[in-house]
């Protein structure tokens, strides 16, 4: 098969397509024949060699993928051969023609749903999920703010609270983005890139503040996002890129929790919660993922660069 493969940690073409072996599944494993491949962040974090969890070099990257079961191992129940499913994890990566799986990390694509909206469930709605019910205690009829709505995570976060019956303010940096946010469902949009946009943000809840913000870049908005919480209210980091100062008082003065978020830190049993919650979300239609831009998986490298450009738009993915 075909696959990316990384020999060293350092910059996009470092992702090199190379003829690897087929893998084969074992015991409670599941071969699945790529269809796409979601290019999530982090992918380009692990590459560059910055990132906390390093894999064995070579290595191929991604987590993300969704396509149809070509094989199973000796004890997989739930999938047989010609399943179509989507992943949120797999052992052997997921930028390639065939990706082999724990059967607990495959979930069910419904028909409705194309391989490359599946391919941009993993990683964004398992981290919208998380942020919004498992660690900010989202709660219909209370106000949040998404900043940075118009990325992978951003528009998850949007699907997820829309229907709940949560009043939403999305962020995006481009106009493109803020009309896409605003239809996908929030009920107000701001530019983050506006000096004053906090002031926005105030008037819109008239004053009252934010009641639950899910944040994409903390290191540039942590010290304001203290500042435009309702009593009570909550920060959930889920993205940041450096430091930056803050006022504890701000936190104080509001009894409000900054909450960090890592994926990689749910329990088996909160997995199973969040991507039966994306199941349902997918099959009443709630939860669509966007696609901005579909590349070839030869393409890897200008995928790793888009990812990381400003004005952002869905959900970038690869297409074997
Ligand atoms: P993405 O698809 O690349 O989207 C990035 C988002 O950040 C866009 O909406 C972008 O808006 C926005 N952004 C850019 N500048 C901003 C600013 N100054 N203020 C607020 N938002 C800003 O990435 P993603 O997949 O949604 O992930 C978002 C972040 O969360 C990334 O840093 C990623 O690494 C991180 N993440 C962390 C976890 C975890 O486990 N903690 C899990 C998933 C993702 P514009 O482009 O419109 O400006």
């Amino acid at each position: 098969m075909k696959a990316i493969r990384v020999t060293d940690f350092g910059g996009p073409d470092l992702l090199k397509l190379q003829d690897v072996p087929d893998p084969k599944p074992d015991s409670g494993q599941v071969l699945i024949r790529v269809k796409a491949v979601g290019v999530n962040p982090v992918d380009t974090y692990i590459r560059s060699g910055a990132y906390a969890r390093k894999p064995n070099l070579p290595y191929t990257p991604g987590t993300d993928a969704a396509g149809i079961v070509e094989a199973v191992g000796s004890g997989v129940k739930h999938f047989k051969t010609g399943d179509r499913v989507y992943t949120n994890g797999t052992i052997t990566g997921a930028y390639a023609d065939l990706a082999l799986c724990e059967q607990s990390r495959m979930h069910p694509l419904p028909a409705k749903v194309s391989f490359a909206q599946g391919a941009a469930l993993g990683v964004p709605y398992g981290t919208a999920y998380r942020a919004l019910f498992q660690m900010g205690r989202a709660k219909a009829g209370e106000i949040l703010l998404v900043h940075g709505a118009s990325g992978g995570v951003g528009i998850a976060c949007v699907q997820f609270a829309r229907p709940l019956g949560m009043t939403i303010i999305g962020t995006a940096g481009s106009e493109k983005g803020r009309a896409l946010v605003v239809a996908q469902g929030a009920h107000h949009v701001v530019d983050h890139r506006m000096v004053d946009y906090e002031k926005q943000i105030m008037s819109i809840t008239e004053g009252s503040g934010v009641n639950l913000i899910t944040e994409m870049l903390a290191n540039v908005n942590l010290a304001k996002d203290l500042g435009m919480l309702a009593q009570g209210g909550r920060v959930v980091v889920i993205g940041n890129r450096g430091t930056i100062e803050i006022n504890p008082r701000d936190a104080m003065a509001r009894e409000a929790a900054i909450l960090g978020l890592i994926l990689w830190a749910a329990t088996d049993a909160e997995l199973t919660e969040i991507h039966a919650g994306i199941v349902a979300g997918l099959e009443n239609g709630t939860l669509r993922p966007v696609i901005g831009h579909e590349l070839p998986l030869a393409d890897a490298p200008r995928s790793h660069q888009l990812v990381m450009e400003p004005g952002s738009y869905g959900k970038i993915v690869l297409v074997p």
